[in-house]
């Protein structure tokens, strides 16, 4: 596989410098730019295989700038935010964007968020867009049969954790929030919905992991919501 082009969007020059070394160092190409406009202009100028885009810019808003790459584009948005920008960094993946960042992260951190979306890119590709089956590791899905599996053993879920599992599946590798996925299975996402989507992601883990307690498909971001892992 070919190494992906990667656009950095960041205006302090010390994360940039972080992230292109990193990238460098692991024989990414990459590109970069400080403000919205020019993320924009080399966004659709050139392509890129994966952005990382810094939420606090000097000239638009980050989310602005998602809304307009989406208007055209598919492809992986990893934002980056601070912890005080928690609220950006939620708003930021509903508007479009695949996974993100909290400064400051680590080198390691980096790169894996990178695999990740690396790992769904080659999913999609291989993926006919039609497909009824969905298979990730031991665990498939039969959407047209309405039923999922984990090797040989028939899962046994309830038509919400069903609900679950699908809207996880459908974007595996992306962070899904609490409100996309309340909203989706309630079509709200009130304070009582989100306790009732945890009560449900429990039960439909029990069922779905072998270790719970150390789950190998669905990832728990807090405060933010969750993520199918793509598993090998
Ligand atoms: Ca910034």
């Amino acid at each position: 596989m070919n190494k992906p082009l990667i656009l950095v969007v960041e205006d302090d020059a010390p994360v940039r410098n972080l992230i292109t070394t990193t990238l460098k160092a692991h024989d990414y190409h990459y590109l970069t730019a400080s403000t919205g406009e020019t993320a924009i202009m080399e966004a659709s100028s050139h392509n890129p295989d994966v952005i990382f885009l810094d939420l606090g810019l000097p000239d638009m808003d980050g989310v602005d700038i998602i809304r307009r790459i989406r208007s055209w584009s598919n492809l992986p948005i990893i934002v980056i935010s601070a912890r005080s920008e928690d609220t950006d960094k939620i708003e930021a993946l509903d508007a479009g964007a695949d996974d993100y960042l909290t400064k400051p992260f680590s080198v390691e951190e980096l790169l894996a968020r990178l695999r990740v979306t690396q790992r769904r890119l080659l999913y999609m590709e291989n993926q006919a867009p039609s497909q009824s089956v969905f298979t990730n590791g031991a665990l498939k899905i039969d959407y047209a049969a309405g039923c999922a599996s984990i090797g040989e053993k028939e899962l046994h879920l309830t038509p919400m954790e069903y609900k679950l599992l699908c809207l996880l599946s459908q974007n595996v590798g992306k962070v899904l929030t609490h409100t996309f996925l309340t909203q989706k299975i309630w079509g709200s996402s009130w304070e009582n919905d989100i306790a009732s989507l945890r009560v449900f992601m429990a039960t439909l883990r029990k069922k779905l992991e072998s270790e719970p307690d150390s789950p190998q498909y669905i990832q728990t971001h807090i405060g933010v919501g969750y993520r199918m892992l793509k598993v090998e």
